[in-house]
């Protein structure tokens, strides 16, 4: 059975689905996207999603082509002609086509295409062992906040780390501190147990699993610090994590190839991942 995917109003074969050559979203990067997490064929933290979504079209001055409930509609939709028990719905709105001018057009017509991806959330090796990553410096444009399509960086970190026989990179400032991953936030774990991740600015995504692994350690009574931490910092840490909506919370075992913890999961972000996975199977669970 082919994939059926969105695209402007329309459920086609993948195969069938195109969106033209001058949508902005291809030529300028002009184009926003949310991806949210689905397990027992639910979408989890969507309505978070969607609220972020609404910030990224309002930074840039977009609309969106649905209101929230069509959204979500689709979004289910998909969901069921596809089958998807566990894995993610990757959303994107661009501002539409237009001829190729650096102005933004009026009167387009926003492009709108949605997906399934099957993904395994609530177990895989990474979850269970842990990943490596290298620090490389962050070379994202300037608004990494709003969550735009402009992913080439991001991109670059990932193939990086991959060459480097590692999982993921984490990006690092001009002046030595981490911002966050190449697709997802970054915390430590100090040798007295505060958990420290970057707080919130132009600099870092504000992750929907980072707001809720956040709120989790408050209502475990864990300390928290919000801001910046430097790489000698992390190399020197008792454990590190990262999350995000595709991966939950995945232990960070072994940082520009030195090990943490003994190169295993930390008693704390194994902790922090069963929180979380709970959290959101209970929400899987909850019917209307
Ligand atoms: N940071 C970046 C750069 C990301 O791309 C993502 C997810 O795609 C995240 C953080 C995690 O955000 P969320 O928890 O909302 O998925």
């Amino acid at each position: 059975m082919p994939r059926i995917v969105y695209v402007n109003g329309r459920y086609l074969p993948e195969h069938q689905a195109t969106i033209s050559i001058f949508d902005r979203g291809f030529l300028f990067a002009d184009a926003v996207y949310e991806v949210s997490a689905v397990l027992n064929n639910r979408l989890i933290e969507n309505r978070n999603h969607l609220r972020r979504l609404h910030r990224s079209l309002d930074e840039l001055a977009m609309d969106s082509p649905l209101t929230d409930p069509e959204i979500v509609a689709v979004q289910e939709e998909l969901i069921r002609r596809n089958e998807l028990r566990e894995g993610v719905v990757y959303l994107q709105i661009s501002r539409g086509a237009a001829d190729r001018d650096f102005v933004f057009p009026t009167g387009a017509q926003p492009t709108m295409v949605a997906f399934t991806q099957v993904k395994p959330l609530l177990s895989s090796p990474q979850a269970e062992e842990g990943i490596s990553v290298i620090t490389t410096p962050d070379i994202r444009w300037g608004r990494p906040d709003i969550k735009t399509v402009g992913l080439l960086a991001s991109s670059m970190a990932k193939m990086q780390a991959l060459q480097a026989g590692a999982d993921d990179a984490l990006l690092v400032d001009s002046e030595g501190y981490i911002t966050e991953g190449s697709a997802c936030n970054a915390y430590i774990v100090t040798t007295d147990n505060t958990i420290v991740t970057r707080h919130l600015s132009q600099a870092i995504l504000p992750g929907i699993t980072r707001s809720s692994i956040l709120e989790l350690a408050r209502e475990a009574g864990l300390s928290i610090e919000e801001r910046p931490f430097s790489v000698s910092e992390a190399l020197a840490a008792r454990e590190a994590f990262v999350t995000g909506s595709a991966a939950f919370v995945l232990p960070v075992v072994k940082i520009d190839n030195r090990q943490l913890n003994r190169g295993r999961p930390g008693p704390l972000t194994t902790r922090l991942r069963k929180l979380y996975t709970e959290r959101a199977l209970r929400e899987a669970g909850e019917r209307d």
